[in-house]
């Protein structure tokens, strides 16, 4: 059981509380993304999972044992950061061994799960140089490959891929991928980058000023977005500022009009979501049950896609068009955009 569960963790640095009452439960072999901005309390969060810090407040339980005074060695977790810290005098197989070998595993026992580790990451043609000699992305395999081979139940890495340039960065990431699926560890990563967790994770915990904003699947966090902060961040959005004026209607602050949606408006909320690439840029003749008229204030052109903002009043749209449908839009021209009512959802903004 490696099931890592954590209630009510707070921790405060003086009067700045990084951590205000987390709860969260990462069952047994998925794949959990700590993500949010830069300060969001994602390291405080993996440190006191790792027993570096200890939380002012709460329970961390790594596979139903309370673990909240246990010392970091003594939970059995691995550890991959940004920096590789590994050895360096010591070969890639020496630094790969070197956990088994602190705890006297026998060396026919290191040499084939050393062996096995080097081939899943596939550096075994490479496993006699130093460090020095590899490259940033063959240097951080090497690190993923030293905590793998121990096989710790869980495995809690942060911004591991952060100093790699893209192109590597997405070679690891379908490594990383790949090995959480053969190797059926819980891992729990942290990252800033929306698109990588995106992309690795079977569910992403947004994390905003030491509280989670959202818990869920990518699916779940892009087309179900909590409230306007995940909307915003997970993704690219329009959020217009509105107030519900009658069933199945709103009114945006910015231009008075009138809008359609598709969703039951009561409660409190005050902004309307709608995806760039959910509003259409209109042929004459055509129409959507929203549409809204203006100016044609930017072009960018990104291959499939073309990227426009439409300026009506103090309000611009971002709209992901076809290429193949608007390359003839010209700058400053007027155009008529619009959006089916089911394309919109309404949210809370939070303060
Ligand atoms: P993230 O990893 O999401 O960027 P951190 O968890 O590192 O964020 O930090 C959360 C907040 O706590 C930040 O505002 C940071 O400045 C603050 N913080 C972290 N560690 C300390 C510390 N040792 N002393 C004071 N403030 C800290
Ligand atoms: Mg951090």
């Amino acid at each position: 059981m490696s099931t890592v569960a954590l209630s009510g963790i707070a921790k405060s640095y003086a009067n700045f509380v990084a951590l205000n009452g987390v709860d969260l439960t990462v069952p047994e072999g998925e794949f959990l993304t700590l993500l949010g901005a830069s300060g969001s309390g994602k390291t405080t969060l993996l440190n006191v999972v790792a027993g570096m810090i200890s939380p002012d407040r709460g329970i961390v339980s790594i596979g139903g044992r309370d673990v909240t005074h246990v010392p970091p060695r003594q939970r059995g977790l691995g550890m991959v950061f940004q920096s590789y810290a590994l050895v360096p005098h010591m070969s890639v197989f020496d630094n790969i061994a070197f956990p088994l070998r602190i705890r006297r595993m026998a060396s026919a026992e290191v040499k084939s799960r050393v062996e096995k580790i080097l081939d899943i990451v596939q550096l075994g043609h490479i496993a006699h140089r130093k460090p020095r000699e590899l490259s940033g992305g063959q240097q951080q395999r090497v690190a993923i490959a030293r905590c793998l081979v121990y096989q710790p139940p869980v495995i809690l890495m942060d911004e591991p891929l952060g100093a790699l340039d893209k192109k590597l960065r997405e070679q690891l990431q379908q490594e990383i991928r790949r090995i959480h699926k053969e190797m059926g560890i819980t891992i729990l990563y942290v990252t800033h980058d929306q698109e990588e967790a995106l992309y690795l994770s079977d569910r992403i915990c947004l994390m905003n000023a030491g509280e989670i904003e959202q818990l869920g699947t990518p699916q779940e966090l892009y087309f179900k977005p909590a409230n306007a902060f995940v909307a915003d961040f997970i993704g690219e959005s329009n959020l217009l500022a509105c107030d519900i004026v009658a069933p199945g209607r709103v009114r945006l602050d910015a231009s008075g009009q009138d809008i359609r949606i598709a969703q039951d408006t009561s409660g409190t909320a005050n902004r309307l979501m709608i995806r760039p690439d959910k509003i259409a840029v209109l042929a004459d003749g055509e129409s959507r049950a929203n549409e809204i008229c203006g100016q044609i204030e930017e072009i960018a052109f990104v291959g499939e896609t073309m990227r426009l903002t439409v300026r009506s009043g103090s309000q611009a749209f971002t709209v992901k068009a076809p290429t193949s449908r608007s390359a003839d839009r010209k700058l400053g021209s007027t155009a008529r955009i619009g959006w089916e009512p089911q394309d919109a959802l309404l949210l809370e903004a939070k303060s």
